[in-house]
């Protein structure tokens, strides 16, 4: 079970919600990834077996990846892990992913790669436990930010409601998600927030982390760009993070109005219509100055 760099609560609840239930089937499971389980979602069963991998230690007969777009989003562990023998198995919802896999299955109407999952684990009449139930929840959970982006739909709901059945509980995801903030963590985002900006016309808000301002902990749990995104009249929200020596990650969020992954294709990105992102070479505010160009030239094209 192979993951992308910086995993989510997409991709890690569904490598460990698919791998628990593999494994039950009698598979022997090996999970990992470039870069390492956030503090935020280590309460999800089974991260704690999850391994960081700079070098592949080994190839692997059959790999499984999800929520990955493509395979230089997996640092190069893909191409490390897999003989002309492996078999590549890609699930995923991202409508620009490159078909990397010897299958292919690819979904863009899932609001999560825990929805394909799920129906996956069923149809092959798998065991649901309450920890598979709490991992695949949680992917569902965090990719439509709790059920209130436009990607929710029935399906959403009827597979949350079986999951809910199965053992997840809301309430106790929900409470390990947003309430466990450290108490400095309120105090940097009032720092944080201090510098959101808004277009003239109100069609844009965005927001420019300098270096240093507030922790690389508190900058990766946040998910920072919903405060622009929150603004009434907002057709696009952008989050520019500053990394140090000279890299810039933007997020940018949608509303139905123009296809934010276009505007991240520029700049070598992805994602979905409504939530995609990219990496820029600059300073913050090189990047910002390039990023709004093309957020109103994509707002210009659309008008
Ligand atoms: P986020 O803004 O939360 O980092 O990412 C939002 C969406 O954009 C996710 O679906 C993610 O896969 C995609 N995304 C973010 N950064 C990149 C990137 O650098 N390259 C690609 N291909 N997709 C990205
Ligand atoms: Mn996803």
């Amino acid at each position: 079970m192979l993951g992308h760099v910086h995993p989510d609560g997409d991709v890690l609840g569904t490598l460990l919600g698919l791998g628990l239930a593999m494994e039950a089937a009698g598979w022997s499971v090996t999970l990992a990834g470039p870069h390492a389980v956030p503090e935020s979602l280590a309460f999800l069963p089974g991260s704690e077996r999850w391994q960081v991998w700079k070098q592949a230690p080994r190839t692997y007969d059959m790999i499984v990846l999800t929520d990955c777009p493509n395979d230089e989003r997996t640092e190069g562990l893909l191409a490390a892990t897999r003989t002309p023998n492996s078999a590549v198995l890609n699930v995923d919802h991202h409508p620009d992913n490159r078909r990397y896999g010897t299958l292919d299955w690819i979904d863009p109407t899932a609001a999560a790669t825990g929805e394909m999952v799920y129906d996956l684990i069923r149809a092959l009449d798998l065991p649901v436990t309450p920890a598979i139930a709490i991992n695949l929840f949680t992917a569902i959970h965090t990719d439509t930010g709790s059920f209130r982006y436009s990607n929710t739909t029935a399906r959403t709901f009827r597979i949350a409601s079986e999951l809910t059945a199965f053992g997840a509980e809301p309430a106790l995801v929900s409470d390990w998600l947003y309430q466990r903030r450290p108490a400095d963590a309120l105090r940097m985002l009032g720092e944080v927030l201090r510098r959101v900006r808004v277009s003239a016309d109100g069609d844009v808000a965005w927001l420019a982390v300098p270096h240093g301002l507030a922790t690389d902990a508190f900058v990766s749990a946040e998910d920072l760009v919903t405060y622009p995104r929150s603004i009434g009249g907002v057709k696009v929200a952008v989050l520019l993070r500053e990394e140090g020596s000279g890299i810039v990650k933007v997020s940018l969020r949608g509303k139905d109005e123009v296809p934010v992954n276009r505007i991240a294709h520029r700049f070598g990105g992805g994602g979905h219509e409504n939530a995609a992102g990219c990496t820029v070479r600059g300073t913050l505010d090189e990047a910002t100055a390039a990023v709004l160009a093309a957020v109103g030239l994509a707002l210009e094209a659309k008008a």
